[in-house]
């Protein structure tokens, strides 16, 4: 390390960033380790009727359960995998993992129910993306209309190639959502050409819905936009009684969040499907 301190393009690097960067190889492989070992779940999370409080979908969101390091949230390994590419294969594991699962949830004699699993940017570019979900699909035999991806965005970075995209998911029969709404840079113009089914309203404008005036506002905006343009709505990040009445009221028919239920393992899933439709 003396020896790298002493050259000069490394008097730019504060000891710090030099420890991020050894960090990040570090993770990314241990990331590949664990794709390798099967340290990776993943948990869902279900979304709720509102008024009724009936489950009506369920969001596939990925754990990495590391022997030494415990468990590392998604928001550390997710943005690495994005730059170092490994995104693609770790999203295919996912998507058909997250297939697979609702599909022995159906043989199984559940409620047919959506299941919505995240796909960053990076994916949805990738070439053979939709050759893909067509054969994840056909080979378990799930039909599309019960699968849902949740895109941020940051599709906006390339609004022709990402409207083509989507428009080739959907012809798959599967649904679209918009998640994090509100917190990227999109252009409202733009919205009215993307295929999209759903809006998923941001936390940190639920979190205030109900003390900040402005936040409120801000949601019901939303909501009415989305009934203008014919989306749906649903709120993420739901921790009290009070925003679900707030929601409620102002039209928002499907939420998620503490309040209802962390993000389970299927087996707890399972549970909770038994109760309510029991
Ligand atoms: P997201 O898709 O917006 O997921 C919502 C996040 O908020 C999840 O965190 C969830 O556990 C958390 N959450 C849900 N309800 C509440 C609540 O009431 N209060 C609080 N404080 N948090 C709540 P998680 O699982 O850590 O995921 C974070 C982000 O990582 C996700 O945000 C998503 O962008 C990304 N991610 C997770 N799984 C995957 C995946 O399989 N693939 C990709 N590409 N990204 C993923
Ligand atoms: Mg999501
Ligand atoms: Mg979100
Ligand atoms: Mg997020």
């Amino acid at each position: 390390l003396s020896k790298e301190r002493g050259k000069n393009n490394f008097q730019f690097y504060t000891p710090n960033l030099n420890e991020a960067y050894l960090r990040k190889i570090d993770l990314e492989t241990r990331l590949r380790k664990a794709m390798e070992h099967r340290q990776l779940t993943l948990h869902y999370q279900p979304q709720f009727h509102l008024e009724t409080g009936k489950i009506v979908g369920i969001e596939a969101l990925i754990r990495w359960n590391h022997p030494e390091l415990g468990t590392i949230p998604p928001c550390e390994f997710i943005p690495l995998a994005e730059e170092t590419g490994l995104i693609v294969k770790l999203g295919q594991w996912i998507i058909l993992k997250a297939i697979q699962q609702n599909k022995q949830w159906q043989q199984a004699g559940f409620p047919l129910l959506p299941i919505a699993v995240n796909v960053s940017v990076k994916q949805l570019q990738e070439e053979h993306f939709i050759d893909f979900i067509e054969k994840a699909l056909e080979d378990t035999g799930l039909n599309a209309h019960y699968l849902e991806l949740e895109i941020t965005e940051s599709i906006m970075q390339d609004v022709d190639q990402s409207i083509e995209r989507l428009n080739a998911l959907k012809a798959l029969g599967l649904k679209i959502a918009i998640d994090d709404f509100g917190t990227g840079y999109s252009s409202l113009n733009y919205l009215q050409y993307l295929p999209i089914d759903y809006i998923k309203i941001d936390k940190t404008f639920i979190d205030n819905i109900i003390d900040k005036d402005t936040c409120g506002s801000i949601v019901t905006s939303i909501i009415s936009m989305a009934q203008s343009l014919n989306f749906d709505v649903i709120a993420e990040g739901i921790e009290n009684e009070k925003q679900v009445q707030y929601l409620i009221e102002n039209q928002c028919k499907v939420g998620q969040g503490y309040y209802y239920s962390k993000p389970l393992p299927s087996q707890e899933i399972e549970n909770l499907l038994k109760k309510q439709y029991k």
